[in-house]
């Protein structure tokens, strides 16, 4: 029997000729389908760019990727900015073992009776930033 079972393989489903989505809204200017993207899967590029207000970006792909993941990337590189730029205004819990070096995280309560240890210290060459 020649018979070739050629399906039935795919994990996914056959999607041949699904015209899938390349333009989305722009998260700059708010554009619908202003962004295109495109796909250079042989370098292994995804990249997309606003026709509207120019903004681009560009990410790596694989080849399962399609466009709309390099849209995803390029939204969760958004996000990740602005989320840094509202953490890094010194707003840190205690819990966090990062929190020591942006601001007065520990406050040093042996700080002022160990005089001994803090006269090596006392000169001008150490700032320190907690009260003293
Ligand atoms: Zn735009």
């Amino acid at each position: 029997m020649g018979k070739r079972k050629k399906s039935s393989r795919k994990p996914m489903g056959p999607k041949k000729s699904d015209p899938l989505p390349t333009t989305f809204t722009c998260l700059f200017c708010n554009h619908e389908k202003s962004v295109t993207v495109k796909l250079d899967r042989k370098a292994g590029i995804g990249q997309l760019d606003c026709r509207v207000c120019g903004q681009t970006f560009q990410c790596a792909v694989n080849y399962l990727s399609a466009a709309v993941d390099v849209y995803g990337e390029w939204v969760d590189a958004a996000d990740a900015v602005a989320k840094e730029n509202t953490v890094g205004s010194g707003y840190g819990g205690t819990a966090r073992p990062s929190a020591k070096d942006s601001r007065v995280a520990a406050p040093p309560t042996a700080h002022d009776e160990d005089e001994d240890d803090q006269r090596r210290y006392g000169g001008d060459g150490i700032v320190a930033d907690d009260e003293y």
